[in-house]
């Protein structure tokens, strides 16, 4: 009898932890403003954001900027072809189109994207103003109240230059998974800040690789941006970090494939 119900209890406990498990890719690749480059595909476009999907990234990047009007859109630089996104409105944005036709995605168009799949996860960076830091929190908090209107917590990891802004979207969803990158604060400091991990310049890393292990140590994720070298690619893989951000994921998968 006790055999029995041993054998139904594992049962129940297999079959709730399978549907507990995730669909997300484990690779380590994040696509850099999405996959463009081998494509010829403009960043931050759907276009790449689907062709990092297609490629099964772990996950793949974009950045976030709000408009005069408060609406949060996805974007590189400052401006879009010339025009100053926090100082236009969002009609205004819609009067330049990408080159390949594409509009500027909204946040929401963006992550209603991502949301198709269940494969890559959504890495949104939020930026900085350029006009104050009240701003800059602003950018953040609204970032998270859309993630959570549009339900896509399971899809959206955050990173962010602005330490403030950072801390301001821990305090507006305390299990937001938030990543510092400005490469000037110790694993300590930011698990102390609540951080989730960091994501720093492959400079950074390469002079305080310490940092990794400390960061191992202390629970929180490991990155680096922009690395699109062979040699550093393999220097980060033998580390074990958590994420390798890239232009060229396809040249990571690669590396990958081979070890
Ligand atoms: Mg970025």
């Amino acid at each position: 009898m006790r055999k029995i119900l041993f054998l139904l209890l594992s049962m129940v406990f297999l079959s709730s932890s399978c549907t507990a498990q995730s669909t997300f890719h484990v690779n380590k690749v994040i696509a850099h403003r999405g996959a463009w480059k081998a494509q010829g595909l403009p960043q931050n476009s759907i276009a790449s954001l689907q062709e990092a999907i297609r490629l099964g990234c772990e996950g793949s990047e974009f950045d976030v900027w709000m408009t005069a009007d408060d609406i949060l859109v996805v974007n590189h630089d400052h401006d879009l072809q010339g025009m100053d996104i926090e100082t236009s409105t969002y009609e205004q944005l819609l009067t330049k189109t990408l080159p390949n036709g594409e509009k500027i995605p909204t946040l929401k168009e963006y992550l209603t994207e991502g949301m198709k799949q269940q494969g890559t996860k959504l890495i949104l960076e939020f930026k900085p103003s350029r006009i104050n830091v009240e701003r800059s929190e602003k950018v953040g908090e609204m970032s998270v109240k859309t993630v959570q209107e549009l339900k896509a917590e399971k899809w959206v990891d955050y990173i962010t230059f602005s330490y403030e802004g950072g801390k301001k979207a821990i305090a507006t969803d305390p299990k937001a998974n938030v990543a510092y990158l400005t490469g000037d604060k110790s694993p300590a400091q930011l698990k102390e800040d609540g951080f989730f991990g960091f994501d720093y310049n492959i400079r950074v890393l390469r002079l305080k690789p310490e940092w990794i292990t400390e960061a191992q140590q202390l629970g929180l994720t490991t990155n680096a941006w922009t690395v699109n070298s062979e040699e550093d690619m393999k220097w980060l893989l033998d580390l074990k970090v958590n994420f390798i951000t890239t232009d060229e994921p396809e040249k990571l998968f690669e590396i990958i494939s081979k070890r």
